[in-house]
């Protein structure tokens, strides 16, 4: 069925990346939004705009019963809800294709499974995904869990089974904190997510996060869109992302993308997600699946040249991908950095006006942002405002070019962190792509120390 109307369920860059992919497609926006973004571009450039509540994000963007409103009143025939927010909520996903509005995502008992860490896990080994050694399923005695850690080894993580976003993990190094640590990551998963399911494997020294695009149509056909390389890291939280990996070889990616997208294809899965994997010593370990667009895709678009947004509503009108693996090509490099609205040193987060806002261009230059000069940047959401692509035929190249880019970029009246981008160009151990999940936040203790 092909869609009309799409009311995207979310804010800020990524619900105005949606509308241009929409809107290159003949196909008109929605764009919801709480009364502290009234002013937001993605309002602005959508074709109707409804208010659905005050800025508190769990009295708009997460209020299903106004987003399900809002889709009728507007007349939307599909929802797209971005990252974040309602994106990986199953039941949301049920909802909405309860109600006849076609829901651009993976199907709903897909995101349940996927959803759960431990069942995430699980599936993933029957699929046959290498997976992290650790508990096979829930913790649920301490004995059990004694034993298991002093069979893999120490130090060996804790984690929680509904943890996203970095939190709910705690790492324990000796077998007399074990107990301890397992309640109190009970504890705080049980506060944080409402469920007190953890689990454990072993906790990997120095791995790099490295992470597979896929895409399935539903029916069995099923493709992946390479890696993305996104190491470094703070506190968990990804800062910028290349693709490809600077450690990958192409036998590397053929190989690893042939078992993802059998996996995918063994699975029935529908639309786009991404395989998240900690590599080490060459070999990789599952950690998760995400069942949605990522931040970081426009790397991925960057090197194949496949818009993964009108992939996503493609599918969800019951069409075939638009490209097979064969005739997927995988040209140059890409780069993207997060360009946060917080302090680049200390990370305190920097609401407020954008008294000028000019953004970088050029060959091979992407800016995904909803800024203009005069527009206020609200305390209420994510610190990200900006995301800056560069892309060119070496790695090399691509960061020479992210460094004039960054350059360029000027974003005044708040704290950004170009300052951060800037730095982290500078350095040896970035240049020559030797880095792990740990090296960022080393990078910065040494700094301050
Ligand atoms: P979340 O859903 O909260 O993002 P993930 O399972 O994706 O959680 O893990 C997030 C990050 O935590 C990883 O990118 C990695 O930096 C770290 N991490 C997770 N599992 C391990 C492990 N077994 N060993 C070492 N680091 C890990």
């Amino acid at each position: 069925m092909p869609i009309r109307r799409i009311l995207i369920a979310n804010r800020g860059e990524i619900a105005l990346r949606i509308h241009r992919a929409a809107h290159e497609m003949g196909i008109e926006t929605v764009a919801v939004h709480s009364t502290a973004d009234a002013e937001a571009m993605h309002v602005r450039l959508a074709d109707h705009a409804i208010c659905i509540g005050p800025p508190a994000a769990a009295q708009s963007y997460l209020d299903v019963a106004a987003i399900i409103s809002a889709a009728e009143i507007a007349g939307a025939d599909a929802i797209h809800p971005g990252y974040g927010f309602l994106s990986e909520n199953a039941k949301f996903a049920e909802i909405v294709e309860a109600h006849d509005i076609a829901w651009i995502g993976p199907k709903p008992e897909h995101i349940r499974t996927m959803g759960d860490k431990v069942e995430a896990k699980r599936t993933a080994g029957a699929l046959g995904l290498p997976l992290v050694p650790g508990s096979d399923g829930a913790i649920s005695e301490i004995v059990e869990a004694k034993r298991l850690a002093d069979e893999i080894g120490y130090p060996v993580i804790i984690k929680a089974a509904s943890g996203g976003g970095g939190r709910g993990m705690k790492v324990c190094s000796s077998p007399d904190q074990l107990e301890t640590l397992i309640k109190q990551a009970g504890n705080e998963a049980k506060s944080a997510f409402g469920d007190d399911t953890v689990y454990l494997e072993k906790y990997l020294g120095n791995p790099r996060h490295i992470e597979f695009q896929v895409f399935g149509d539903g029916e069995g056909n099923a493709i992946h869109l390479g890696e993305r390389d996104c190491s470094l890291q703070r506190r968990h939280q990804k800062v910028l992302e290349e693709a490809p990996s600077p450690v990958l070889t192409p036998e590397d990616r053929e190989r690893m993308g042939g078992i993802v997208s059998k996996a995918m294809s063994d699975m029935g899965y529908r639309g786009a997600g991404t395989i998240e994997f900690l590599w080490e010593d060459g070999e990789f370990y599952f950690i998760e699946m995400n069942t949605r667009l990522q931040v970081e895709h426009p790397v991925t678009e960057a090197i194949t040249g496949v818009d993964l947004v009108r992939e996503q509503i493609r599918i969800a009108e019951g069409k075939p991908l638009s490209v097979t693996q064969d005739e997927l090509e995988f040209t140059g490099h890409a780069i993207e950095c997060r360009i946060n609205a917080e302090d680049p040193w200390t990370f305190a987060p920097s609401p407020g006006k954008v008294t000028t806002y000019h953004a970088a261009g050029g060959m091979h230059v992407r800016v995904d942002s909803g800024l203009y000069a005069g527009y206020s940047i609200p305390p209420y959401y994510d610190s990200m405002i900006a995301k800056l692509i560069v892309s060119g035929r070496t790695r090399e190249g691509c960061i020479m070019r992210l460094k004039r880019a960054l350059e360029e970029m000027v974003i005044e009246g708040v704290k950004t962190s170009i300052p951060l981008h800037e730095e982290l160009l500078k350095q040896p151990d970035f240049i020559s792509g030797d880095y792990s999940i740990k090296w960022l936040e080393e990078w910065l203790a040494k700094r301050e120390g």
